[in-house]
């Protein structure tokens, strides 16, 4: 056992026990049969709402509107009558999904990125040892808890949240680069710090780990290949992963959070979908008419967090689509499995007839990875459409390119222009690409 090891397995008995036990937990869920995970998400869920219907305004009003049978939630068609909670609710009636259990000691006041409009003010519940989620994840891909670490992102910590970061993660390093002071002597700083620390794992926002990327081979400049690399924030598409793990030289992980609910899902080793942290959250996606929808069917996302006590987050539409996997992982993990999230439900594509795209142009180049490294679908006010694309390295490309473009057009119908654009790179927002702009429905209520 080397010194990180061994100092992780000391404090994770010590001052990290709630985190360690909370890790035993988590690991020996995540073999148990599908049946048995599904009851203990059914109790857990329905213990929460009990809670959050018992001690929260909000919660106390909505179930009593809607008649919510408390003594029956743990059964779909009761637990189903439970209204879904949009952003715009937390932020108009905020003070009311405090809970009566948050205080200074048991409350930690958390804001999401704001990146679809303004930032949503919430309370994580502190008591929860949560870095045990991202424990979970790493193992799958061979990481330790003990590992060096590097993150690329927007780290808003201040001075005593970095000192007490330092603490408990020593002797193990974890280095950051903020995706906000992006330029080539920062760059060149976290690669001098990647070199000497040997991170296992990079991890970091899709856009911003591009963007390193970009800057690694544009200078010439190679690190010690990680173990694993992970991207978060954004949707993953087939090139992206490509490019970075031609790039890093190593698998590229996909993992799914928010600031509301951290994480949700990740991919284990196989890398064909993620597993939902069932055991913690319960991830329902629900079509357009509120319902569930089968597995293989894209719908909203619909998140309960089944841990937070001061901030009680149940059924909370996350703004993102996705779709159930109904697959057996050979990886040994019994967890369920959600396909890649499809990025923003106001990401879309509008149709003068009214039709919608939401789903699918996000695998639009997947066929030929190496064909575009980048792209972005933007649309004007005119509905027309240009896909800007950085090229990649096929020398085919251009070819593979334009039969995308013509598959694109025969799913619209031709109702609009599609036109290619090639740029050298796309623009980046905090670290984050978006890959649907759109200038058309600016007038659509956010929901
Ligand atoms: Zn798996």
């Amino acid at each position: 056992m080397g010194l990180a090891q061994t100092a992780f397995t000391l404090k994770s008995r010590t001052v990290r026990r709630r985190s360690g036990r909370f890790l035993d937990e988590l690991l020996a869920n995540e073999h148990r049969p599908r049946e048995e995970i599904s009851e203990l998400q059914a109790s857990k869920a329905a213990a929460i709402a009990r809670f959050a219907a018992a001690n929260t305004v909000y919660y106390a009003r909505t179930f009593a509107e809607r008649g919510v049978d408390l003594t029956h939630l743990e059964q779909p068609e009761a637990w189903q009558r439970i209204p879904v909670v949009e952003r715009s609710m937390v932020k108009e009636h905020r003070g009311e999904f405090v809970s009566t259990e948050s205080n200074s000691r048991t409350a930690r006041e958390a804001m999401t990125g704001g990146s679809s409009g303004e930032p949503l003010r919430l309370q994580q519940d502190s008591r929860v040892p949560t870095l045990a989620h991202a424990w979970r994840m790493y193992r799958w891909w061979g990481v330790e808890p003990w590992d060096n670490l590097a993150r690329v992102g927007r780290w808003g910590f201040g001075l005593v949240d970095n000192l007490k970061t330092a603490v408990t993660w020593w002797p193990s390093k974890q280095i950051y680069l903020d995706a906000k002071l992006f330029d080539a002597t920062t760059m060149r700083a976290f690669h001098r710090s990647i070199v000497q620390v040997r991170p296992a794992l990079i991890e970091g926002y899709v856009g911003a780990m591009l963007e390193f990327a970009d800057f690694l081979e544009a200078e010439g400049l190679s690190i010690p290949t990680p173990r694993a690399v992970a991207t978060t924030a954004a949707p993953l598409t087939d090139n992206a992963r490509h490019r970075l793990a031609s790039v890093y030289g190593t698998p590229v992980y996909d993992e799914y959070r928010g600031s509301e609910i951290n994480w949700m899902a990740a991919e284990c080793r196989e890398r064909q979908g993620l597993h939902v942290f069932a055991d913690t959250r319960r991830i329902e996606i629900l079509g357009p008419d509120g319902q569930p929808v089968p597995s293989g069917v894209v719908g909203d996302i619909v998140v309960t967090d089944l841990l937070n006590r001061v901030f009680p987050m149940i059924r909370y539409r996350v703004g993102d689509r996705g779709k159930l996997l109904d697959r057996e992982c050979p990886c040994g993990v019994t967890l369920p499995m959600i396909a890649q999230p499809e990025g923003r439900t106001t990401d879309v594509v509008r149709l003068p007839s009214g039709g919608l795209i939401n789903h699918g142009l996000m695998t639009m180049f997947s066929e030929h990875p190496e064909s575009v490294r980048m792209f972005q679908v933007v649309q004007a006010a005119d509905y027309s459409l240009r896909i800007k694309v950085v090229r990649g390295d096929d020398p085919l490309g251009d070819e593979h390119i334009r039969q995308a473009l013509a598959h694109v057009r025969r799913r619209i119908a031709d109702e609009v222009p599609v036109t290619v654009d090639y740029v050298d790179s796309l623009p980046q927002t905090g670290g984050k690409t978006k890959y649907i702009i759109s200038e058309v429905g600016a007038a659509e209520p956010e929901t």
